[in-house]
């Protein structure tokens, strides 16, 4: 590898780190790290280290993302040290754990995806494992291909790489094998009974007539299902299980049905399609699947896939470990109720961020190590249900951010402030208190200044305030939309509060877009979006497109578009 392209790299990782910013003095000593023997030629590393920065820092943190993933896709792994902090996995052998994400792709990636992911690669990574991403997609009704690209691209934003991708759509001849082999050994049937009817008597635990028809027959019925000779909802092929067993899912559930309707990827050519429990039992199996993390709802069905592997002869079953879905409050990941506030125009898109979907969750400014910080945090398999609340997964996205986002001045519904007698001043402020690599910005003033709407109506003739960095003044007084004040010198005075500030003449208009629940005590929340105008310091224009800064004393906000100065409000 050349140099400009380990420099390239090793910006690339920085800047990712850092909130899209890459700093020289990192990319150097990593540079050196990488190549001790080019200590020789510093100036040569310096100035490499610098050209790099310079284009990495031109692009957006996606890009950064992106051409990261492409060139040096090891250095997006989650981090090492954290994996120690998991529980350990119950028969788990290092070297020996194979664990999967098993999206289904008819919809869109969700929060809750993201930590049942997450929880299964830290595990398998913990163990030395390796992972499958598999695509559940044998429902060609429900699947659609840009979501399998929202899963893709979702896992790849939070640092999971999988070592094998499969569908399960691309084994359905091998399905049709195993189906037939059930029934060779008459543990399958075709069933031609109406639905109601099936449902009816899988509720009294009572067998249908077809339940007693021979291997043979069954046999030439398979076939004329796959031949075509029955429309989808006339026949389908059952599971001989148990019709008293306590766990209805063992009543002999449906192993095939037919659906007439074009797949993404098969297109029309299978119209017979196994269902979930079997494409799984089998896939875990070809797979080697080893340990199985999944939500509770799944719970009753190890059994069901336990007996139909052992019924094939597939005797190697996984370890199941089952836990609480992870909801958030307020914010239903249901996409049935979802679609209904899109349909109701109250949200734009699956990418709103209001949304649980992991588009949304990143346009809110969530970064993809607060989602892992917090996941490891609740991992403890309970299997109560429970909901968290927001300001927990907040919490540790601020604590990441903190000492990585540059602070601005932003001043919400602002009102001008003319301070007589105020010189004419330049100053350099740094863009953070004490990560002093995120440099700093010159604020040029004169007299006249806006302030926060909010800061303007707290104040009262006679008190004194601090326009941070710059100067103090006295209020003298409040008329309409203007405050009129008196200079008291630039240095620090005691007790003073500090407010934000912008110069008059110039400043940059700001739009910020903050969001809530969109659920409060199960009613569509009115108040969900709210959005807030101000005026922010000329720097704001040097903000990219992903990039999340702290407006002072408002919140993080990350920029939501190139052309406008338009944010998005993460938290305080
Ligand atoms: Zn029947």
């Amino acid at each position: 590898m050349d140099l400009d392209r380990i420099a390239l790299k090793w910006a690339l990782k920085n800047a990712v780190e850092h909130n899209g910013r890459a700093m020289i003095g990192p990319v150097i000593a990593k540079i050196l790290g990488e190549r001790p023997d080019l200590k020789s030629d510093i100036a040569s590393v310096r100035r490499a280290a610098e050209r790099a920065v310079e284009r990495v820092n031109s692009m957006s943190l996606e890009e950064q993302r992106a051409m990261l993933m492409e060139i040096a896709p090891e250095l997006l792994e989650a981090k090492r040290v954290e994996e120690k902090r998991l529980p350990p996995l119950p028969g788990a052998e290092p070297g020996k754990v194979v664990t999967r994400l098993p999206p289904e792709p008819s919809g869109y990636m969700h929060i809750g995806h993201a930590m049942s992911g997450l929880l299964n690669y830290l595990y398998a990574k913990m163990y030395d494992g390796r992972i499958w991403l598999r695509f559940e997609d044998t429902d060609p009704r429900k699947v659609r291909l840009e979501y399998y690209e929202s899963f893709r691209r979702g896992y790849r934003w939070l640092g999971i790489e999988w070592d094998y991708e499969k569908n399960n759509s691309d084994d359905i001849e091998l399905f049709y094998r195993y189906a037939e082999q059930l029934i060779r050994v008459g543990k399958a049937y075709v069933c031609t009974c109406p639905v109601e009817k099936i449902r009816r008597l899988r509720a009294q635990g009572e067998e249908c007539e077809h339940r007693s028809l021979g291997i043979d027959e069954n046999l030439s019925l398979w076939n004329e299902m796959l031949a075509g000779s029955f429309l989808e909802g006339e026949a389908i092929l059952r599971l001989v299980g148990d019709m008293k067993h306590a766990n209805t899912t063992m009543r002999d559930p449906a192993l095939f049905r037919i659906i007439e309707h074009r797949h993404p990827l098969t297109g029309n050519k299978y119209r017979v399609w196994p269902l979930y429990d079997f494409a799984v039992s089998i896939e875990d199996y070809l797979c080697g699947v080893t340990h199985v993390l999944r939500t509770s709802e799944f719970a009753l069905r190890d059994e069901l896939q336990n007996y139909i592997r052992s019924l094939l002869g597939l005797n190697r079953h996984p370890v199941y470990i089952e836990y609480s879905r992870f909801e958030f409050k307020g914010t239903p990941v249901s996409k049935r109720r979802l679609r209904t506030i899109l349909e109701a125009g109250l949200a734009k898109g699956w990418d709103d961020p209001r949304f649980p979907t992991i588009e949304g969750v990143r346009r809110r400014g969530i970064l993809p190590e607060a989602i892992r910080e917090f996941t490891i945090a609740q991992t403890g398999f309970s299997y109560a249900k429970r909901e968290y609340d927001w300001s927990l997964l907040f919490a540790i996205n601020r604590k990441i951010l903190d000492p990585l986002a540059r602070r601005l001045f932003f001043t919400p519904n602002p009102v001008k402030l003319l301070v007589e007698g105020a010189p004419k001043a330049s100053i350099e402020a740094p863009y953070h208190p004490s990560n002093k690599d995120l440099g700093s910005r010159i604020l040029r003033t004169s007299s006249e200044f806006y302030i926060a709407g909010a800061d303007a109506e707290r104040m009262k003739p006679g008190e004194v305030y601090r326009l941070k960095y710059l100067l103090n003044f006295k209020v003298l007084e409040i008329c309409g939309s203007q405050v009129r004040g008196e200079f008291l010198g630039m240095e620090p005075m005691k007790d003073v509060q500090i407010i934000q500030w912008v110069p008059a003449d110039e400043y940059v208009e700001v739009e910020v877009l903050v969001p809530d629940v969109l659920y409060l005590n199960d009613e569509i929340n009115p108040e969900s979006l709210r959005i807030v105008k101000g005026f922010g310091e000329k720097a704001v224009e040097t903000v990219k497109l992903d990039e999340i800064v702290q407006f002072e004393r408002f919140g993080f906000c990350r920029r939501d578009s190139e052309s406008k100065a338009l944010f998005i409000f993460a938290h305080d």
